[in-house]
């Protein structure tokens, strides 16, 4: 045994309502305290344990002895023109992640207005590289845990009231709609991401539908059928990329130990649980994935899933050789799925002028950091 004070280093976003409520328990607190905590955390959205002025002084030096409560720290916001905000954010060990903010203003057509959607990260990085992605392109750094993952959402409600709140609010919280499309696989980091998912859901969390809440996956397969047993009705999206083993090995080095079979007939096994649809992304790259082999073959998975698949024309990223097609190819190919029956939309990427394409302000920021490094050892 030792008398050594350990310093916290759990946050105490990163538990659940049962964990919560065991700890406190545990303390000799009574039930109601529990509800009193998430309620600072999750309703209040206090950024520090000395807020919570209603709690008993024994109870905050508890919590303050055994968890931490860190917030995100903005380094750096960007405004597109259209209207989505890009956040970089330092985490407590220094490193760098980020999340996009797609106002309800800048939806696509047919949105409700009072959409507004966030694109969350999962990881520092992606360990599993992409040709054609900014966080493949730098490598995995590691997981990113629960309060990580949450506090990005409460991190950009915080900016928008500091920022004098100018966007229509709906009911509960700003944002209402999560996509896990930003930087890393989020089902690689299968049980911080459901801890995460289950925040946001809860109506001790944040109370966002399950509807509301889409899971993108390059492929996962073992991961997506064990998404497929939780109760919860999350969305998923395959970014596909490749209708053919052939094209999506060479864009997608996962393809090779999940080939297309193996992953279509997981998101087979993910609808036949939820009874939901399932979203195929297909980002189009000139000379890649762009010829009518490629039309046959994705419209014959469309239809074995029955899904939507959302064409994304090529956001380019610096240091990437990959080009994005013309207007005609996208049109093309788009106009060659909708014949063949698959029902297809091409999404206009947003914030293209802040490069608001996964990981690419946090490779330009590290860059930056590279070079002055450089400098600083030359001088
Ligand atoms: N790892 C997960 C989620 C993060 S990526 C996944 O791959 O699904 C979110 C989406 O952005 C994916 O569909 C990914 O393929 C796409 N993407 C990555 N780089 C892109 C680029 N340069 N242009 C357009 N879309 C890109
Ligand atoms: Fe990782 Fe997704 Fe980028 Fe592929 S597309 S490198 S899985 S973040």
């Amino acid at each position: 045994m030792t008398d050594r004070i350990q310093a916290p280093n759990r946050e105490l976003r990163s538990l659940n309502a049962e964990e919560v409520e065991s700890t406190l328990a545990e303390w000799g607190h009574k039930s109601y305290r529990v509800t009193q905590l998430l309620g600072w955390l999750y309703k209040k959205r206090a950024s520090s344990i000395d807020e919570m002025s209603d709690l008993p002084q024994e109870l905050r030096e508890q919590l303050a002895g055994s968890f931490l409560l860190k917030p995100l720290e903005l380094v750096k916001e960007q405004r597109s023109r259209d209207g989505t905000v890009k956040f970089l954010w330092r985490l407590a060990d220094g490193e760098l992640i980020e999340s996009v903010l797609i106002p309800a203003s800048v939806g696509r057509e047919g949105n409700r207005s009072d959409r507004h959607t966030i694109c969350v990260s999962s990881q520092v990085g992606c360990a599993y590289g992409c040709k054609f992605c900014a966080s493949g392109l730098m490598g995995y750094k590691r997981n990113l845990d629960a309060s990580e993952i949450v506090d990005q959402v409460l991190a950009v409600e915080r900016w928008h009231l500091a920022s004098g709140g100018e966007l229509a609010k709906p009911q509960g919280g700003l944002v209402n709609n999560i996509v896990m499309m930003g930087m890393g696989e989020p089902l690689a980091n299968y049980d911080n991401l459901i801890r995460a998912l289950e925040i946001f859901n809860s109506s001790w969390g944040l109370n966002i539908g399950a509807r509301k809440i889409t899971v993108s996956t390059s492929g996962l397969a073992p991961q997506i059928r064990r998404l497929a047993e939780m109760p919860q009705q999350y969305h998923l999206a395959i970014s596909l990329h490749g209708a053919t083993d052939d094209v999506r090995d060479k864009i997608m080095p996962i393809n090779r130990k999940y080939p297309l079979e193996e992953l279509i007939s997981a998101c087979e096994a993910y609808q036949q649980a939820k009874g939901r649809m399932i979203w195929v992304e297909y980002i189009l790259i000139d000379d890649v994935n762009t010829g009518p082999e490629q039309v046959e073959a994705l419209s014959g998975l469309a239809k074995r899933l029955q899904c939507k698949v959302n064409l994304i024309p090529y956001n380019p990223v610096d240091g990437i050789e990959l080009k994005r097609p013309s207007d005609e190819t996208v049109g093309r190919f788009r106009d060659a799925l909708h014949r063949k029956g698959v029902r297809v939309t091409v999404r206009i990427e947003k914030g293209t002028d802040i490069d608001a394409a996964c990981g690419q302000l946090r490779l330009k920021s590290e860059k930056k950091t590279a070079v002055t490094q450089v400098v600083g050892q030359a001088g």
